[in-house]
């Protein structure tokens, strides 16, 4: 909750790893672990006279991005050096974009909401977010410490990661709470996996973000100072820091404190931002074009050719599977967190003609059992047509839905079919009414007294009734056609 009178100024910077097999510039495989400096070469290590050449792939994938987020691809985009030094950067500088991106004016609708004091979304609402551009770069090394502070304490430098190619996506100072950035990020995360062009787990380190924050009085146009937030390992992480960095401003400003220009870590054990160092400009890194490549091209064509391969994207799945099945919005939107998982459902629910109980089975035990087992749609031995099938029988009447349920989690573990494992556990239920009848007869001839009772009008030994009937047919009884008959004999 920001303080009455105040509002923050938040803009976001992401940078996604272009899911490709080998670097950018040179032929060095893209991995992570393994042995540090094996996947270098005299182009990612800045050796002397090494030249680089661009991976088409990763003109593929950013196109890819590009498009699913709004972004208008530019005929010609220029590669820049940004000069800097720092021990994991061995050229002295990293090849980038600058004033000629790869892809620049998008304009993205994300959904959002504010949380309540138990996380829960608030109420859903469009939100459209300004994307300023994504260009194209390489990423440096890593320097890694190892042992204790001031005891055996080393620095390495590993250039595994030098090279591996990056988008980097810059909105507008369009956000003005945390949630709204939270959800941006996730928005972003979700299309860039669904479309393929990135992993983007933030876990990995394969998508990282930055947060732009400042605050300002309500009415007031330009910008104050702001801190850079880094150091954010998970969309929840980066939330909280610029919960805490908005408070700590506007406190700041209100006791007359100055607010500086400066990049600031989140500190997760403390729960607070820290200050890492005071911000460069842009111009202290004398962007100049890249003499070593050449402007990059792309044709119309081949911006057609990317479009026509894009998949339906998620949002537009989720929409139409609100409209076309009558799944409601959190179903729906559950559904296209997870490419797979939303395929998986359409598949069931056009076997199934039974779009609510498809949802559910996928939104519950399906997804249950995943979690549990660590296992994708793809890997699970329930095929959709399998849970199709199982649907069809629990509706048919021919087991009952705890029945059903057993059935899944049995079929899930070994790869049996439905009818395999049913008559396995001889779980087929009894529905013919003559076999059923004989059953109340015995039971309504065992309770003269209950019966007596419940003619005088004690409705609630009804559900004894039942509960006797399912006893003496070992649970196999088809309940409904079990409550009819004894309506009728009672
Ligand atoms: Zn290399
Ligand atoms: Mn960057």
């Amino acid at each position: 909750m920001i303080k009455d009178g105040w509002e923050a100024v938040i803009g976001m910077e992401i940078h996604a790893q272009l899911a490709t097999a080998t670097k950018i510039f040179c032929s060095c495989a893209v991995q992570t672990g393994g042995e540090p400096n094996a996947n270098t070469c005299p182009v990612c290590l800045g050796l002397p006279g090494a030249l680089p050449v661009l991976n088409r792939r990763v003109v593929d994938l950013a196109a890819r991005a590009a498009l699913s987020l709004g972004l208008q691809i530019h005929e010609t985009s220029i590669f820049a050096r940004k000069n800097y030094f720092y021990p994991d950067l061995p050229k002295g500088y990293q090849i980038s974009q600058y004033d000629k991106p790869f892809s620049s004016n998008g304009s993205l609708t994300i959904l959002t909401s504010e949380r309540d004091d138990q996380g829960r979304a608030v109420e859903w609402k469009p939100m459209t977010i300004r994307l300023e551009r994504m260009h194209l770069e390489e990423d440096a090394g890593k320097n890694v410490h190892e042992g204790l502070p001031d005891v055996d304490k080393y620095s390495y430098v590993d250039l595994n990661r030098a090279g591996t190619p990056l988008g980097e996506i810059v909105t507008a100072p369009d956000f003005r709470t945390s949630w709204q950035a939270y959800d941006y990020v996730n928005h972003i995360r979700r299309v860039l996996q669904w479309v393929g062009a990135s992993d983007a787990d933030m876990e990995k380190g394969n998508l990282r973000c930055e947060a732009n924050v400042s605050v300002r009085k309500i009415g007031e146009t330009g910008f104050r100072n702001k801190a850079e937030l880094k150091n954010l390992n998970s969309v929840r992480f980066m939330q909280k820091a610029i919960e805490f960095e908005i408070e700590r401003q506007i406190d700041a400003h209100e006791k007359g404190e100055a607010v500086n220009q400066e990049t600031r870590l989140w500190d997760e054990k403390n729960q607070i931002t820290r200050v890492m160092r005071s911000k460069e400009d842009a111009h202290d890194y004398r962007y100049f074009p890249e003499p070593d490549l050449q402007p990059l091209t792309v044709t119309n064509e081949f911006i057609e050719s990317v479009k026509c391969s894009i998949p339906e994207l998620p949002h537009a799945m989720r929409d139409r599977f609100i409209d076309v099945y009558g799944l409601s919005f959190s179903d729906a939107s559950q559904l296209v967190n997870d490419k797979g998982r939303a395929e998986y459902f359409e598949t069931t629910a056009r076997r199934t003609l039974n779009p609510k109980m498809s949802a559910n089975w996928v939104l519950g035990e399906l997804t249950r059992e995943l979690n549990n087992s660590g296992k994708t749609t793809a890997e699970s031995l329930v095929t959709a047509e399998d849970l199709a099938e199982l649907i069809k029988t629990l509706e048919a009447g021919k087991i009952n839905n705890s029945q059903a349920k057993e059935v899944f989690i049995e079929m899930f573990n070994t790869g049996s079919s439905v009818a395999r494992v049913i008559e396995d556990k001889a779980f087929e239920q009894v529905s013919d009414p003559g076999a059923i009848e004989k059953i109340v007869d015995e039971i309504i001839a065992a309770n003269e007294a209950q019966t007596a009772a419940y003619r005088a009008g004690n409705e609630k030994l009804f559900g004894f009734f039942v509960g006797q009937v399912m006893k003496a047919s070992q649970g196999k009884a088809n309940p409904k056609i079990v409550n009819e008959i004894l309506k009728s004999k009672l």
